[in-house]
């Protein structure tokens, strides 16, 4: 079976082949990496590949799948856990079968957000390159303690949890808002109403899908009920946040600090060497201006572990698709 693997990169290259070669020799799947992204202009070049492999910003709309399905394709394997980025409906409607990465290392995801936080906080980054300039000068790297601090934890999925677990070790008092509540958090914080962890809490983390209920769940209201100069960290999706809103809320000194892995526009930036670009997203840029924002291009994931597991799911997805046997991680169609 032939896979058209969009959105490819020299290390998913690496760890797709790998682990056919490795564990799915006798299967003989086919790769055809694209380094672009999937989108209307490119879904022609999947013309007789029976699956696509697709990554976070690759765009799977009603008329990209209609596009594919034409030209013969009929799995859509996500090396990715979010699919909010597939138009599930139109999928149904086509029989096509979608499969995703539902975990992959959430830790991996997890200890990055510490690392954001931690950078952010105690400006490791701006230590870095005043030390390599003979620069020994403290002034502008005062930090908090995390020790007592109240962190909120929006969404205590797997990965929301892990996070919640190494916090719990820093010393932190934990609070977490989620329509489903797990007994397992219970063990290392509270559950509380989404209002009451805003205003409580000196840390805002968010670790929920993006789905309608929850895009901009992070705007002017929300962020007018944070505590003055907490810090607002993403890992998640971007578009839970309202970017305009929090540059608002920055320019006011209203919030402290965004540290962001995932930015609502990143389809157009992330992923690709721009050093040598004039970038025109200017609410990017505006992002880029502020002292307490750092910013890194959706990398949370991006462990051998993780891309590891990430290559091996999808593939044993890919099977579940030739064997019409049951996948676990099927997100539309029959199996
Ligand atoms: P998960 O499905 O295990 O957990 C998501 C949690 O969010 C669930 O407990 C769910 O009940 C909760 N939730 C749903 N609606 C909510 C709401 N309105 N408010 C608060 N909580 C809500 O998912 P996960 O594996 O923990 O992943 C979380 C998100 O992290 C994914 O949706 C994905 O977008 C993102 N992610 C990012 C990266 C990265 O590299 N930056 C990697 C993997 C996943």
């Amino acid at each position: 079976m032939k896979i058209a693997v969009f959105s490819s990169q020299p290390y998913d290259k690496r760890f797709l082949e790998g682990t056919n070669q490795a564990k799915f020799s006798e299967r003989k799947y086919e790769f055809v990496h694209f380094v672009f992204p999937l989108s209307q202009k490119t879904a022609p070049l999947a013309q007789g590949c029976e699956a696509v492999c697709a990554f976070v910003n690759d765009q799977l709309d009603a008329p990209v799948l209609e596009t594919l399905h034409k030209s013969g394709t009929r799995a859509i394997l996500l090396r990715c856990a979010g699919f909010n980025n597939v138009d599930i409906e139109t999928a149904k409607k086509l029989g096509l079968f979608v499969a995703r990465v539902p975990a992959y290392s959430p830790e991996a995801v997890a200890e990055f957000t510490i690392a954001l936080i931690q950078t952010l906080n105690r400006k490791t980054h701006r230590s870095f390159n005043r030390v390599r300039e003979g620069n020994f000068n403290l002034d502008g790297l005062l930090g908090f303690t995390m020790h007592g601090k109240t962190v909120g934890v929006v969404g205590t999925g797997k990965i929301g949890l892990a996070a919640a677990k190494i916090l719990h070790g820093f010393g932190c008092r934990l609070l977490a808002y989620d329509p489903f509540k797990i007994p397992e958090f219970e063990k290392y914080g509270e559950y509380v109403e989404l209002d009451a962890l805003l205003e409580q809490s000196d840390i805002v983390t968010l670790h929920c899908p993006l789905m309608d209920a929850t895009r901009h769940m992070i705007n002017e209201t929300t962020l007018n009920r944070m505590k003055t100069g907490a810090m607002l960290v993403n890992s998640s999706r971007g578009g839970l946040i309202d970017t305009g809103a929090v540059i608002a809320a920055l320019k006011a000194r209203k919030l402290g600090g965004l540290a962001i892995d995932v930015y609502e526009q990143e389809s157009s930036l992330f992923y690709q060497d721009r050093s040598s670009e004039i970038l025109d997203d200017e609410v990017f840029l505006r992002l880029m201006t502020f002292p307490n924002v750092l910013v890194s291009g959706h990398q949370a994931f991006f462990t051998e572990e993780a891309l590891t597991e990430i290559a091996e799911v999808t593939l044993r997805n890919a099977e579940c698709y030739v064997t019409k046997e049951s996948c676990p991680n099927v997100v539309a169609g029959t199996q």
